[in-house]
């Protein structure tokens, strides 16, 4: 079942279009990785998912509400820097955010409690936040995030400012978060997207360039690759590898030459015989298989 559906969003600040006409729906009870490389519009996106940011044009509308309504109730959003009053105790802080939210101060402590439960900070919640770890806060944020039952929480980089183990803890959390709601979290790191989400959105100069579940995504993305090491970078010989018609796509990444092609034997003999014509200074020569990471890379190198 649809959650929540964007319809041809674009945001424009002044000289820049940050996202363009961007359309996406999110499933309800899915774990959704909006992925793409820095400046991609990632945050903006959110923004606006959230009710932070006016849209210049385009419109998101939550199921079985009207086109117009005030959707924040329904969503939790925890931003990339996220602020917090170092000087209160974490219990505090949960219980003025409930109280903002509208809960009444026993329903707040309740809630407060039962949220460091959930997301592992119980034992630290009447210590002062000043004293919390970057994975602590991060927590944290995500508790208050949930202060109000959101049927959708959004979370902006969670882990990207958190060393291995407060990242490792931070997306073992999401594991388990998302048995009982729908997330949609940003990142630009493929391995973090892959770990816990169910499906991907790759934003890419504000246009969203993929998206699906990540099976499926996997499964369009594993094609026979050829890789072609050379000694030195392989710039010199992309020119005549393009000229081949066997081949469809190559992709560079430092001595590391890799190929796409439709029918993979034509093209592993036509580059073996000008390799071999030409004495070129190859290292190796590899038939393997393209990944999701293949995708990744060539579509945010573009
Ligand atoms: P990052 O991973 O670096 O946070 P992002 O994918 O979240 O990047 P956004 O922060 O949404 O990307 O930015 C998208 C584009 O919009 C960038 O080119 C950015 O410079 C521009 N941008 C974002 N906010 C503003 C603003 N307030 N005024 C002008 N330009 C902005």
């Amino acid at each position: 079942m649809t959650l929540l559906t964007a319809e041809a969003l674009t945001k424009k600040y002044n000289g820049t279009t940050a996202v363009k006409n961007v359309h996406f729906s999110l499933e309800f009870g899915k774990c959704i990785a909006l992925i793409g490389p820095n400046g991609a519009g990632k945050t903006t996106t959110l923004r606006i998912l959230a009710g932070l940011l006016k849209p210049s044009s385009g419109k998101v509308t939550f199921t079985g509400q009207p086109g117009n309504a005030d959707i924040r109730s329904f969503i939790g959003y925890l931003p990339q820097y996220p602020v917090f009053p170092g000087w209160m105790t974490a219990k505090e802080f949960l219980i003025f955010s409930g109280e903002l939210a509208l809960l009444d101060k026993k329903a707040a402590r309740q809630k407060a409690e039962d949220l460091a439960e959930k997301v592992g900070i119980a034992d630290a919640l009447n210590k002062r936040i000043a004293s919390y770890s970057g994975g602590m806060k991060q927590r944290l944020g995500i508790a208050q995030a949930m202060i109000h039952s959101p049927k959708l929480l959004m979370l902006d980089e969670p882990v990207s400012s958190l060393d291995p183990i407060g990242r490792r803890e931070i997306l073992t959390l999401l594991e388990e978060l998302k048995q009982d709601m729908t997330i949609l979290f940003s990142t630009h790191i493929l391995n973090d997207a892959e770990e816990v989400s169910d499906e991907l959105l790759l934003l890419n100069h504000g246009e969203i360039i993929e998206a699906g579940a990540i099976t499926a995504l996997r499964k369009k993305y594993q094609t026979s690759i050829i890789e072609l090491e050379f000694q030195s970078s392989p710039e010199a010989f992309i020119q005549e590898i393009r000229k081949l018609p066997s081949v469809s796509t190559t992709f560079a990444e430092r001595n590391v030459l890799k190929i796409t092609a439709e029918d993979i034997a034509l093209a592993r003999a036509d580059i073996l015989q000008l390799a071999a014509t030409k004495q070129w200074p190859l290292t190796s020569f590899q038939l393997n298989r393209a990944s999701l990471e293949d995708m990744f890379m060539k579509a945010v190198k573009n």
